[in-house]
């Protein structure tokens, strides 16, 4: 059965790159019909609060990804430690004991000396002793995995056919000195005991790949199906890693960003179909494809989430903002006949209040002097209540033949009176919402 995880480190908000990574795993496992994990990658005690598995749960619930299994990486740290020992019987495993700073000086020798900076295994040659004296020195050292020096080679779901030569790729640490198991070696443990058949991820992993397959292989388990999407860049293809942090999808949601509006787009940025915003998870789902994505960098400007925002809400019915509309300060009366009006022009729902201001308590007119005396005429002529969407009809051809204008000389003057703006929402719309001119009428 198809299984996928999001696989997120709690040392922080989730941002628009993580959103991506988390649906389109999201959307393959819906698609098949299969399972969606969300794993927490908590192995670093430091880094890792409990505040941010909340916000990441809450993030991910309010975008309406669920997940049908929870896991916690902390929670399994056992199972790592019986993998290492396993590595270890195997030969696949050696204590390292070189400092940063040793390794450091290491990797810039060899760049001077134009090579790769390869990790040289240095520490496969020290005796027992010798690690012995090092440990009583230094403490425990790190454990490397010792890859096979050959050829690694996947299809990967979005880059093709992808070969790495292993011998150019340091040994990585899969355990640290202090004991603390890394990712590297957690993931590929967990992958393989939760079934997950695709890992979906940014394409930064791309070297994680190589080698934790030569890891899953030695563990005896089966390799999951990869694919490595491309990196965020800004709108300009400048790089986005520095600005992620102001891209939390919190802040988004804050800044009135709707999910159909969020999900819309990153199911379709940076693949060869068009974004159209959809109306459900249902639709997105149906219109996925991994295979439509491309290896280049995708360009994402937060600002295309606006008008994809305004776009749905203009679709929705009031029960499905009936809240926000509540917040915004109208009566419930008046709920129905505002949230018509309204909703063809809001960009967000924060755009609620001040329309809902201007209802209640009328805008300063803009009247130009030469049309002092038609504004006096016509509001002579303004019918009396109950207002309807009929109103303005009637009172403007009541205002038209009495005055003789037509057109914009007679609507934009009346437009502008009663709202201040010379643009705005449709008139018969707006007029039986206007509180003061109720009161008069
Ligand atoms: N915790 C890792 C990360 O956030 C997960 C990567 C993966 O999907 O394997 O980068």
């Amino acid at each position: 059965m198809t299984t996928t995880r999001f696989a997120p480190s709690p040392t922080g908000y989730i941002h628009v790159g993580n959103l991506r990574t988390a649906l389109m795993n999201y959307l393959i496992a819906r698609k098949a019909g299969g399972t969606f994990i969300l794993r927490i990658d908590d192995t670093d005690p430091e880094r890792s609060k409990e505040e941010y598995v909340d916000a990441i749960k809450q993030d991910l619930e309010w975008l309406g990804l669920h997940w049908d299994r929870a896991e916690r990486q902390s929670d399994r740290l056992d199972r790592y430690a019986e993998a290492a020992d396993k590595l270890r019987e195997m030969g696949r495993f050696y204590e390292a004991f070189e400092t940063p700073t040793e390794l450091d000086l290491k990797r810039k020798k060899q760049l001077n000396m134009g090579k790769p900076p390869v990790y040289d295994r240095a520490a496969l040659n020290l005796s027992d002793a010798e690690k012995e004296a090092l440990r009583a020195e230094r403490g425990n050292g790190v454990w490397r995995f010792k890859l096979d020096h050959q050829r690694i080679e996947w299809n990967d779901g979005i880059l093709g056919d992808i070969s790495i030569d292993a011998a150019s790729v340091s040994d990585p640490v899969l355990i640290r000195g202090d004991g603390q198991v890394l990712y590297t070696i957690a993931s590929v443990v967990d992958d393989t005991e939760m079934g997950v058949t695709d890992v979906v991820r940014g394409s930064d992993h791309v070297t994680n790949t190589a080698t934790q397959i030569q890891i899953i292989e030695a563990l005896g388990g089966t390799c999951p199906r990869f694919a490595h999407h491309s990196l965020l860049t800004g709108p300009q293809g400048e790089a986005l890693s520095k600005r992620l942090g102001t891209l939390a999808l919190r802040d988004l949601r804050e800044q009135g960003v709707q999910p159909m509006a969020l999900l819309s787009l990153m199911a379709r940025l940076g693949s060869s179909d068009p974004v159209e915003l959809r109306s459900d998870m249902a639709e997105l789902i149906d219109g996925f494809d991994i295979g439509r994505f491309g290896a280049a960098p995708t360009k994402f400007d937060v600002q295309d989430l606006f008008p994809l925002t305004a776009k749905h809400l203009q679709s929705l019915p009031l029960a499905d903002v009936a809240d926000a509309v509540a917040d915004a300060g109208v009566p419930t009366e008046l709920a129905e006949p505002f949230w018509a009006m309204a909703r063809e022009n809001i960009t967000t729902l924060a755009d609620l209040k001040g329309w809902w201001e201007l209802c209640r308590d009328g805008a300063e007119p803009l009247i130009a002097d030469e049309d002092r005396e038609f504004i006096a005429e016509a509001v002579v002529l303004l019918p009396e209540g109950p207002f309807d969407g009929e109103t303005w009809g009637q009172w403007t051809s009541a205002v038209k033949e009495a005055t003789g204008r037509k057109g914009k000389g007679l609507f934009m003057p009346l437009r502008k009176a009663l709202t201040g703006m010379e643009r705005g929402p449709e008139m018969a719309a707006l007029l039986p919402l206007l509180q003061v001119i109720r009161a008069r009428g």
